[in-house]
């Protein structure tokens, strides 16, 4: 493990290395941020978003959580999707989860982890919404596949708020897409969910 005095001189080394390549890098970043982008991934350190799509600091504007939640009332990530979409403007909201997801690993098992069995509630629900899809599946079958839906639900959540359905309203260009990665390979697979308008849901479920 590397001390935080390390850290510290590596952050120096890698300013350095950045303003070396590109002398105006830091001078553009200080005064805006443009990101087309609001990821919304886990908390999981394996999971860096800038890092696995090759962007550089101004391009992402990033909401990690355990699992990539979306909740209808949880005025972190809705700040951050207000944000990004009425300030920044972004055209594409990506929720990322990740194959082998902890949190939703431990949403399989009985609820005896504390206070995060309160998160994981919402997990647990998107595995009620789909059990008859899930029912029989083995172990790793079943996380894997349930990692895909919680991203799958998530993406519905990013819909459904007010902010993204007021900016549809308005005409906005916004599209939310639902991605998973694999810890085991660094590859992204596009979960074939995107939403980029009111017309994709039906009245009744907006
Ligand atoms: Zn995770």
């Amino acid at each position: 493990m590397k001390t935080i005095d390390e850290l510290l001189l590596a952050n120096r080394a890698w300013a350095s290395d950045v303003k070396e390549r590109d002398p105006d890098f830091f001078t553009h970043l200080h005064y805006q941020q443009n990101p087309d982008y609001l990821w919304i991934g886990c908390s999981d350190s394996r999971v860096p978003a800038n890092q696995i799509v090759d962007l550089p600091p101004g391009e992402v504007f990033v909401h990690r959580n355990i699992a990539n939640v979306v909740v209808h009332s949880d005025l972190n990530c809705l700040s951050v999707i207000q944000y990004a979409v009425e300030v920044l403007g972004v055209k594409h909201i990506i929720v990322c989860g990740h194959y082998g997801c902890g949190g939703v690993k431990a949403a399989i098992e009985p609820p005896e982890h504390g206070l995060i069995d309160n998160w994981l509630r919402h997990i647990r629900d998107v595995r009620r919404l789909h059990a008859t899809e899930l029912e029989g599946l083995d172990h790793d079958r079943l996380c894997d596949r349930l990692c895909e839906l919680n991203v799958i639900e998530q993406v519905r959540n990013v819909a459904h708020s007010t902010v993204v359905q007021e900016a549809w309203r308005n005409g906005a260009s916004l599209a939310v897409h639902g991605w998973i990665y694999s810890v085991k390979n660094g590859v992204i697979k596009d979960l074939k969910t995107t939403v980029s308008s009111l017309a994709h849901y039906p009245k009744n479920s907006r």
